[in-house]
């Protein structure tokens, strides 16, 4: 909130009953007075998991604005799709502060695991897409661990794995082939992979094509994007794999010249191969620096989502695994307007998972973000304050205060002499 306005006079309250006319129903929410980013205030009606009615402010509640159901009161929130994670590294998130060589005992990947997912929701991220290796000398061990978190998150939020062997082709790739496949059985319900990485890689992304087609998994690959004869290949062959094809963070498109990135943005597009983009900085998957040219791909027609890729480890030390922060870098470094870079990490992302979309309209999912704010590109420059619904319930809640100290520049501008505000 701008310093100079007053606190909104109704601070968001616990979900819990509020309404005098009997006991609340408990499988109904509703969230009351939220702002819609088309200017509207409305009242939303959950049940069931999916959005029932959405009225007018007021409208909704049987006395006053809240009454009657559980209720959450939203003035002063501005109430989105939730975004979604299409680009995590589950088994190495959160190592890179460790001291000595990382842990990839089970117990630690699944409690890194499960932390960042956290991280992520309480961002707003209700449906995440998480790498996790799987060959080598960990084996399955990372993945089993990664299992076990999605079970423990059941209900918070849905984390989806996919998994990532090593070479797959030559005699060195036999073992490889059979642990994805294992990993397959196992749950992992992505095939993935690095190509770029193996020392055939059409033969490897052949080898993932064929694995994901017997079990109709989805495919999502790392690459750089460097080499826009593979580019080409991997294309033509992604166009015959119904579930789909993810490539990501393709950095190295943008360095090729202007002629030969638009080719290749053509056929990703014929082939309707999506893109994840990685703003935030690259992942261990693929080294190149940069982000894909994402109005070039999407003028071409491919549909573009936007990940947050590392999370504090050997590749990115830092990281927040904010969606809002990933649609911030492509409207200021990439010129995208909010409402389209907000649609690369809510939408696109959906859809890139295979999720159904989610508008804040009857009988969609109740999958939703409120962001204190009125505006989107507000929000997406400072929202500390969140409140995440996942399946009609509210999941997760932050929220920030800010206090200024009683100084006569304060009272020059006019802030209250208690300055305090709830923070956006
Ligand atoms: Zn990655």
């Amino acid at each position: 909130m701008p310093p100079g306005q007053s606190p909104p006079p109704h601070p968001p309250s616990s979900p819990g009953p509020s309404g005098p006319s009997g006991p609340p129903d408990p499988d109904t929410l509703l969230l009351c007075g939220a702002r819609l980013t088309d200017g509207r205030t409305v009242d939303v009606r959950l049940a069931g998991g999916r959005i029932e009615a959405v009225g007018t402010a007021g409208s909704l509640g049987a006395a006053g604005a809240c009454g009657g159901a559980v209720s959450v009161d939203l003035g002063g929130y501005l109430l989105l799709p939730a975004p979604a994670e299409p680009h995590a590294h589950a088994d190495t998130a959160l190592t890179g502060d460790t001291d000595g060589p990382v842990s990839y005992e089970p117990e630690d990947v699944q409690r890194r695991a499960t932390e960042a997912a956290l991280l992520q929701l309480g961002h707003g991220a209700t449906a995440l897409r998480a790498h996790v290796r799987v060959g080598d000398v960990q084996g399955l061990g990372a993945l089993t661990a990664v299992l076990r978190a999605r079970r423990a998150l059941r209900g918070l939020a849905e984390l989806t794995t996919v998994a990532v062997p090593r070479v797959l082709t030559g005699a060195a790739g036999a073992d490889g082939l059979a642990v994805l496949r294992d990993a397959v059985k196992m749950g992992a319900c992505v095939v993935g992979g690095c190509p770029d990485v193996d020392p055939d890689p059409t033969g490897y992304v052949e080898a993932v094509l064929e694995v994901a087609s017997e079990h109709g998994c989805p495919v999502d690959l790392h690459t750089d994007a460097t080499d826009p004869a593979r580019l080409a290949r991997i294309a033509a062959m992604a166009g015959g794999l119904r579930p789909g094809v993810t490539l990501s963070p393709c950095g190295g498109l943008a360095r090729l010249p202007a002629e030969a990135a638009a080719r290749t943005a053509d056929q990703l597009a014929a082939a309707g191969v999506t893109v994840v983009c990685l703003p935030q900085g690259g992942c261990a998957g693929a080294e190149g620096p940069g982000t894909a040219p994402v109005r070039l791909l999407r003028a071409a027609g491919v549909r573009v989502a936007a990940g947050s890729g590392a999370l504090r480890d050997v590749s990115n030390p830092v990281g927040r695994g904010d969606p809002l922060e990933a649609a911030y870098l492509l409207a200021s470094r990439h010129g995208l307007r909010p409402e389209e870079a907000y649609g690369m990490v809510s939408a696109s992302a959906r859809a890139a998972l295979g999720l159904p979309e989610v508008r804040v309209e009857a009988g969609f999912p109740a999958e939703l973000l409120a962001v204190r704010g009125d505006r989107l590109a507000g929000a997406l420059s400072l929202a500390y304050s969140r409140i995440v619904v996942h399946r009609g319930r509210v999941v997760a809640r932050t929220s920030a205060l800010r206090e200024f100290c009683d100084s006569a520049a304060s009272v020059e501008l006019g802030l209250p002499r208690q300055g305090r505000s709830e923070l956006s």
